[in-house]
């Protein structure tokens, strides 16, 4: 007999629960992958994510087959495909990894009943996180609503599994009624506007442990300090392969305990654990990505929608040169520091007051990272809005954010060419630099908001909501 292994964001052959499940009961495991976005609820993923997908399937396949097996694609209902697949390869059982947005959780939860009635046996487990999202709590027994001390109890806690190879080899299967191939999924874009982002980044589990090893071995000794600067590209760039469950977070561990500085580790650790708290705060208050967590905030009165001021920023036009900076790298590659994610952010909903939502849904769409949890943790956080946030008041100065953390203008001039000919201190804000400066500036636009006034607004804003 066989069990379907249901891939989904796990994609990746090594320390996979679900392929070990199927192993070690002695059932043939038949790879199954199913494009369903339909049953995502609001959250489809959006197309930077499809991009990577795609190739992140192609590279599963290979592996796949490298071992005689592959990788069967369908499309259209996961339950009632799984039923059938089930019934044509003769399975006993069906496992996957959980995946833990809202709208996916239910679909799950209704998928496992109905197919034990069927007579399968259904299971899921943990292939994404260290701490399954209800792992964790309070002294009180509630859920942690504030980083520190949830990361705290995650140390004390901490017993990740031992590592898995993948399989060396997996039976064969025939082809399967209703299979279609992976490029009728229709996940590549056209036109092809992601050939930008292949220079930077290798989808699949090799791609993930080059970058890791590539981490590990130069960039990890400086990390704390490193990781604030945009301009230095320090971090990991591990979070899409972590979406994706291309690695598993406990592989990034344990690969880490035998490297580099203890407080170096630390603090990569901790940027983990801060991955583990938003699926936590996702499980606990699965209305976040829509709504805020206080709601104090839902009288705040955020401007009128203006489609042009939004435009500007999505496409890197706002006249703020680090804004512009960060917003180009995203579009062009599909991925953001973090240190200019929160300025981008700060900018969206302080300086043009507009609803953090408009900002996250952007975000889903052209990240390749693009992950329901981090993201609404993400935007909430900056906003003011969400679970131990930075107060609304921190409204970033995105000037004196661009002289700290890109002190030469560097990583301004690689992504906005019209400040390449300004001195390098003069890329942070133009308008400073005088008349010769500007007409160097070949048509870079004009502030599309004045950064003072705009920042005493927010805060007069915030003030009417603190008096209600
Ligand atoms: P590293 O610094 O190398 O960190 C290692 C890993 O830790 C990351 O790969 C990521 O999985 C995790 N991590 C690091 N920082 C955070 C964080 N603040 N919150 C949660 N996990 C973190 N991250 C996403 O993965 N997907 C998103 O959709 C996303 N949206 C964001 C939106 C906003 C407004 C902000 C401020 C942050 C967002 N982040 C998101 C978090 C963070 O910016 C990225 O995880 C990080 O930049 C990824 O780069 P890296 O892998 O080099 O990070």
């Amino acid at each position: 007999p066989t069990a379907l292994v249901w891939f989904r964001d796990d994609l990746r052959l090594r320390d996979h629960p679900a392929l070990q499940a199927a192993l070690k009961a002695g059932l043939a495991p038949v790879p199954v992958y199913i494009h369903a976005p339909h049953e995502e609820g609001a959250w489809a993923p959006g197309a930077a994510s499809d991009a990577w997908r795609h190739r992140s399937l192609a590279a599963l396949d290979a592996e796949l087959r490298q071992r005689g097996s592959r990788l069967h694609v369908f499309a259209g209902e996961s339950l009632a495909t799984l039923a059938s697949v089930a019934a044509s390869t003769g399975a006993a059982a069906v496992f996957w990894n959980r995946r833990h947005e809202p709208a996916i959780d239910q679909r799950d939860t209704r998928i496992r009943r109905e197919l034990r009635q069927l007579g399968l046996r259904a299971e899921a487990f943990n292939g994404s996180l260290l701490f399954e999202p209800w792992q964790l709590e309070t002294r009180a027994g509630d859920p942690f609503r504030v980083f520190t001390p949830f990361w705290k109890a995650a140390l004390q806690a901490w017993n990740p599994p031992g590592l898995q190879p993948a399989p060396d080899h997996l039976p064969t299967m025939d082809p399967v009624p209703g299979e279609v191939a992976l490029a009728a999924l229709g996940l590549q874009p056209v036109p092809r506007w992601d050939n930008t982002f292949w220079d930077e980044w290798i989808p699949g589990e090799q791609g993930a442990a080059l970058a890791l090893q590539a981490f590990i071995d130069s960039k990890l000794h400086t990390y704390s300090e490193g990781r604030d600067r945009p301009d230095r590209a320090l971090t990991s760039r591990l979070s899409p392969h972590l979406h994706f469950g291309e690695i598993a977070p406990w592989r990034v561990a344990t690969q880490l305990d035998a490297a580099g500085p203890p407080d170096e580790r630390a603090a990569f650790l901790r940027q983990l654990g801060w991955r583990e708290f938003a699926h936590h705060v996702l499980r606990h208050f699965p209305h976040t990505p829509d709504d805020n967590f206080n709601p104090r905030f839902d009288d705040f009165q955020w401007a009128q929608p203006d489609a042009a001021l939004l435009r500007a920023w999505q496409r890197g036009n706002t006249g703020v040169p680090i804004v512009d900076a960060g917003m180009r790298e995203l579009w062009t590659t599909g991925w953001m520091h973090n240190r200019v994610r929160m300025i981008v952010a700060s900018f969206l909903t302080k300086n043009l007051r507009i609803h953090w939502r408009h900002g996250a849904r952007w975000f889903h769409d052209t990240l390749v990272d693009a992950d329901l949890a981090n993201n609404a943790l993400g935007w909430q956080w900056v906003a003011g809005t969400g679970v131990d946030a930075a107060p609304y008041f921190r409204v970033f100065n995105p000037v004196l954010q661009a002289r700290k953390f890109d002190p030469q203008g560097e990583y301004i001039a690689r992504w906005v060419p019209e400040l390449r000919g300004l001195p390098a201190r003069a890329r942070h804000a133009p308008r400073e630099a005088g008349a010769a400066g500007l007409a160097a500036t070949q048509g870079y636009p004009h502030p599309i908001v004045d950064l003072g006034e705009s920042r005493n607004d927010a805060l007069a804003a915030f003030a009417r909501l603190k008096g209600r």
